[in-house]
């Protein structure tokens, strides 16, 4: 598949920038510290727990002399995501390897509407995204309870978060810029065929590309889906409740379900192949033209690997699943056992459905771009928009019609199979 994004290299707009966040988050995870406990104290949690530091360009005692303009870097509550790394079973060396050794940052043509800019890691492990002020505000205020909420729930959905940040240039154009840094939800050695972004909400979630537009970078939306998932009950219902209930309680909205799909068998024609058909499989090459077809239903089984070490060396590691009776198949279908990749993140095997042949198909998700309160922006939306529109079907409404929305939408793609 091909690689999203440009590489930043020098002449880069945002070059210097990527040089300033790499020499602040080499120092952040680098700096000496004391041993990270998970037992914090509420003053960890404080807003005004934060580090400023000074990165003059001939260097100091704490800061190595370096290439940019000089700049200031702070670090948001850094005991709480230095807590959290831990808790997310990050390396620290590993962590700084991905996002300042060698290779360069790539910047996604923003995906989404909000203006934030995107970053991948050269290795795909990590997303930084730029962040409002405003959505700052609302994760520092629900730092606490979202520490809690990841502590306690190990297979949330909802996206981790590893560290928030912001440099201050200090040269000739005085700006601050934030960041927040994420897990690519949607790295995998498999090629993610088709993407989705669903919120549960219909006004204007639709992709506005044609069919032969779509490929794998497209960011498909609700009415673009036009399939089911099909499982059989398992901790997903619970979970999707407990992860709602927490989003509604610290009262954000506009969040999204990210769906990576990867289609096992495509032909270069973009067509599926049903396992067990006679044609052979072709190298899943860049992907042309493919349409659901709409009877297509998928089955999966929850991999028994969300909580898995994510070390280097054995997140490639393959096993067989130890519940093989717990596969769900199509009628006539002879058993295949699939094999269960370890993945940090929540890592699905499918099995799919079409008019009595089956697909397999891997999906990846998450609850994403959580940081969203209901503020008077969107109250304003949601009013302007009222005017033309059924109120129901638009993406800005409170985050408890949000939240109840979304977990109907969520349990109606992902049913229950009977
Ligand atoms: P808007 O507010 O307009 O919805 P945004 O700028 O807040 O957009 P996000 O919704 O956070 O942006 O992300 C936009 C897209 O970027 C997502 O639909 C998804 O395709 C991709 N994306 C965001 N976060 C991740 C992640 N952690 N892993 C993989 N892909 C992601
Ligand atoms: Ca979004
Ligand atoms: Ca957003």
């Amino acid at each position: 598949g091909k690689r999203p994004g440009e590489t930043i290299s020098r002449g880069h707009k945002n070059y210097e920038l990527m040089l300033n966040l790499q020499l602040g988050i080499r120092h952040s995870v680098g700096r000496p510290a004391p041993a990270t406990s998970l037992e914090l104290k509420a003053a960890a949690f404080d807003p005004k727990e934060k580090i400023w530091t000074r990165f003059p360009s001939e260097g100091s005692k704490y800061t190595p002399p370096h290439q940019c303009c000089e700049f200031k870097w702070k670090d948001y509550c850094p005991v709480v995501f230095r807590a959290l790394r831990k808790l997310f079973q990050v390396d620290p060396a590993d962590y700084m390897i991905s996002i300042c050794g060698n290779g360069a940052l790539r910047e996604l043509s923003s995906p989404g509407k909000s203006g934030s800019f995107f970053y991948l890691t050269e290795d795909d492990r990590y997303m930084i995204k730029t962040m409002k002020k405003s959505e700052v505000k609302v994760f520092i205020r629900m730092l606490f309870a979202y520490y809690n909420h990841v502590r306690n729930f190990e297979n949330t959905l909802v996206i981790k978060y590893y560290g928030l940040h912001c440099v201050k240039l200090t040269g000739p154009i005085q700006r601050k810029v934030r960041f927040i840094i994420m897990g690519n939800l949607l790295r995998s050695e498999y090629t993610i065929h088709r993407r989705f972004d669903l919120k549960g909400s219909s006004l204007g979630r639709i992709t506005d590309k044609s069919e032969s537009e779509i490929d794998n970078t497209t960011i498909l939306k609700d009415l673009d889906l036009n399939f089911i998932f099909k499982l059989q009950k398992s901790w997903f219902d619970e979970q999707i409740d407990r992860d709602c209930e927490f989003l509604e309680q610290e009262r954000t909205m506009d969040y999204s379900l990210l769906v990576g799909i990867h289609f096992k068998e495509i032909a270069s024609t973009g067509e599926l192949i049903p396992c067990g058909s006679q044609t052979s499989s072709v190298q899943a090459s860049p992907l042309r033209t493919f349409s659901f077809n709409s009877q297509v239903s998928l089955f999966f089984i929850p991999g028994n690997n969300v909580n898995e070490s994510m070390s280097p060396d054995t997140e490639e590691q393959v096993q067989e699943p130890k519940k093989c009776g717990a596969i769900k198949l199509g009628a006539n279908m002879p058993a295949r056992v699939e094999r269960t990749i370890r993945k940090p993140e929540a890592v699905f095997h499918l099995v799919g459905e079409q008019t009595g042949e089956i697909y397999e198909v891997i999906v990846y998700f998450g609850i994403i771009d959580i940081l969203q309160d209901y503020d008077i922006t969107k109250r304003l939306e949601h009013a302007y928009k009222s005017i033309q529109y059924d109120p129901t079907s638009i993406s800005a409404v409170d985050p408890k019609q949000y939240s109840k929305r979304f977990r109907d939408f969520i349990f109606k793609v992902f049913c229950e199979d009977i």
